[in-house]
């Protein structure tokens, strides 16, 4: 089994960062997907980033990474995941809206399996973070209408759908996460935070180690 992580974006991309530029989202999803893909080698498992170059690599050659990975080893051998930050708007100034969560394809494939382990490992991982968002949403750092896990229960199972480039081109089971919002400043604290870094760290890793010990038969 292959796991492959993909991170958001390059050095050359327009905006995708904090109103303070406290925090870029490629360079923060780098730095996880390496994280990522150390913490699951370290635990037997083989897995690798599809973009290790700073720079942004198309949506069309990204997609063609993976799918040349499930030619060599078989589509049923291969997932990935794709590590993002959220965002509410683009206009350079914080926003309300807050918290974690993950898009697969439509319909019913492996990859909502993959999510919903995902989610499953959120709830665990981000029991602080979820624990101090009342606390944070009576300060007004987040809007009434948030959810520190933001769910779409309308198909049955947790995550959200769309037909994002990199979900829909790639042929074996593919989610995309939005690790919490780069304009919402309370989450931006918890992004940089070493704590925050360890949690959607190992939110990840468990969440696809899990899938795969389940997967067994
Ligand atoms: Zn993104």
């Amino acid at each position: 089994m292959k796991i492959l992580i993909d991170n958001g974006h390059g050095s050359d991309t327009a905006g995708k960062c904090a109103p303070d530029k406290s925090l870029r989202e490629y360079k923060w999803a780098r730095e996880i997907a390496t994280r990522i893909v150390a913490q699951l080698k370290a635990n037997g498992y083989d897995a690798e980033r599809i973009v290790p170059e700073d720079r942004d690599i198309s949506l069309g050659e990204r997609c063609r990474r993976v799918n040349a990975m499930c030619d060599k080893l078989g589509t049923q051998n291969v997932i990935l995941v794709s590590i993002h930050c959220n965002a509410a708007g683009a206009d350079g100034k914080w926003k309300t809206a807050g918290g974690w969560c993950a898009y697969t394809s439509p319909g019913q494939t492996k990859a909502d399996i993959l999510a919903t382990s995902l989610y499953n490992a959120a709830e665990v991982e981000l029991a602080g973070y979820i624990q101090q968002f009342p606390i944070h949403k009576s300060l007004g750092k987040y809007d009434s209408k948030q959810r520190p896990v933001r769910t779409d229960y309308s198909d049955g199972d947790p995550d959200y759908e769309a037909r994002f480039y990199i979900l829909v081109h790639t042929q074996c089971p593919a989610v995309l996460t939005e690790s919490l919002f780069q304009d919402n400043k309370a989450d931006v604290d918890f992004l940089n935070s070493e704590d925050g870094k360890k949690h959607l760290t190992a939110l990840h890793v468990n969440g696809i180690i899990n899938y795969l010990k389940a997967q067994k038969p």
